[in-house]
């Protein structure tokens, strides 16, 4: 990871679609007609719901709430509906906000300027598990495939630590998670073809395999809208999950460091400190008063594991197997550790992605730039990955630090932007292609 560009200034207004009341009403006529009086839906409750994701978590994007709210949603039932539904939007000109779970921690669901939501989730056909890959519609979360591919001795590549979230969700606007170490983020393989819909008065359903899929990847539906996905699958390895605790967050870091090497390689590896630790779960394991290692390993390496550990100065507090001690560990990696410390602490807690050894090199220099900062650490793709979290003043105070944090060795994403950071120039390029008209998912360009 690379810094990713970092902007106070709010995202250009430009591109925003003139559509009218008018386009609205005679859209929800449309849609009814395509998926049935049930299927759109205007009501408060269901507009407020399209209005909201996990970016609660950012006090900056708190602050500038609303971030949008949709005129009408809709719930198209199955993959061939997407196209009738996009050349109904198109004909109207109204935008077109394609929305997973909604657990995107970047506002990227909300829909800027309005519009229509078009609301995936009832879209969840496994249509296909083979050796070595699943074909999935959109919705379809991704637990869900993994308890499948589990059922077919097999394992996801990756999925995030919320896996509730959908396919179409985590592949348009999600990166990173358990599997991450061995497999990298989700633009590197791990998507093997996908089904999309482009905002064209045409519009059909397009596949895209191979090396012309990697484009739509992490695009927060802006260039397309997948309703499909088939993803990578492995064999399935025996795993454990090893919980140690460790006096101070030092010696944990210090473990994962070790952890990180052994082999076969961990298929993921998290470390809080003790005051971040206290707020995970109650569990036996993750006792009060300790920081905590959580990682998920293959059976072999369990008593090396457990060297490490002594080794480092901690206790090896667990051992646990199955699919849903797995899940359950991997739902206390990534984002969650500050998620929970926010529920606890609501209105205190920022947060920072963050990623390079000096995380741990340079341990008590990074953790100083921000007040009370402590470091949620992963393993990630050949280099440590974290949460760098700190008491919340402002923003200003929040962008101060990544300055700092770069002189340190640091590369730094900030979780409070829904703007496309990552190869923006790229997708915007792509998107004059498959969106003519700047419908899909309005308002995310810097400039
Ligand atoms: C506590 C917490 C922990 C998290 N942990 C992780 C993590 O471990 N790893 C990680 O990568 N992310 C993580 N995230 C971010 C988020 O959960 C993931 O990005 C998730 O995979 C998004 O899936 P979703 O179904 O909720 O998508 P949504 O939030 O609904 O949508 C995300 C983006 O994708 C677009 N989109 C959704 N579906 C489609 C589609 N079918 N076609 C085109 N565009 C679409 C949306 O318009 C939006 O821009 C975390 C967030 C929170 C709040």
């Amino acid at each position: 990871m690379a810094s990713a560009p970092v902007a106070m200034a709010p995202v250009s207004d430009a591109g925003r679609p003139p559509f009218r009341a008018a386009d609205v009403e005679a859209l929800v006529h449309d849609l009814a007609g395509i998926l049935g009086e049930g299927g759109v839906s205007t009501a408060p409750r269901a507009l407020a719901r399209a209005s909201k994701d996990g970016s609660g978590m950012s006090p900056i994007l708190t602050a500038q709430q609303p971030l949008g709210a949709p005129d009408l949603v809709c719930c198209p039932k199955s993959a061939h509906q997407v196209p009738d539904v996009v050349r109904a939007a198109v004909r109207r000109g109204v935008p077109i906000t394609t929305r997973g779970k909604g657990t995107g921690n970047y506002g990227q669901a909300v829909p800027r300027y309005g519009g229509l939501v078009i609301d995936m989730t009832g879209l969840t056909t496994i249509s296909a598990l083979g050796d070595g890959y699943v074909t999935a519609e959109a919705g379809a979360r991704m637990i869900t495939l993994e308890r499948a591919a589990w059922d077919a001795g097999q394992q996801l590549w990756m999925y995030p630590s919320t896996a509730q979230s959908t396919l179409g969700g985590f592949v348009a606007g999600g990166s990173a998670g358990t599997g991450t170490i061995v497999h990298g983020r989700n633009h590197m393989g791990f998507v093997d073809s996908l089904d999309v819909v482009y905002a064209h008065d045409d519009a059909e359903i397009v596949h895209l395999a191979g090396d012309d899929a990697q484009p739509m990847v992490h695009t927060y539906g802006v260039a397309g809208i997948i309703v499909r996905a088939t993803v990578q699958l492995e064999p399935l390895q025996d795993w454990r999950c090893v919980y140690a605790s460790f006096a101070s967050h030092h010696d944990a870091f210090a473990a994962a460091v070790h952890v990180r090497g052994v082999s076969p390689q961990p298929r993921l590896c998290s470390a809080d400190t003790v005051t971040m630790s206290a707020h995970l779960p109650t569990d036996d394991a993750i006792p009060r008063g300790r920081a905590s290692l959580r990682t998920i390993v293959d059976s072999a390496v369990v008593d090396e594991i457990s060297g490490i550990v002594e080794a480092c100065g901690g206790r090896v507090e667990a051992v646990r197997s199955g699919l849903q001690d797995t899940l359950r560990a991997s739902m206390l990696s990534y984002n969650h550790p500050t998620w929970w410390m926010q529920k606890a602490e609501p209105d205190t807690w920022f947060h920072m992605e963050v990623q390079g050894d000096a995380l741990v090199e340079r341990l008590d220099e990074v953790e100083a730039v921000y007040e009370d900062g402590m470091l949620h650490l992963e393993v990630g793709y050949g280099h440590m990955f974290g949460m760098l979290n700190g008491r919340y003043r402002d923003p200003q105070q929040v962008y101060d630090g990544v300055a700092q944090l770069e002189a340190l060795g640091v590369a730094v994403h900030s979780p409070h932007q829904s703007y496309v950071d990552r190869d923006a120039d790229r997708i915007r390029t792509l998107a004059a292609q498959t969106d003519p008209r700047g419908l899909l998912n309005p308002g995310r360009w810097l400039s």
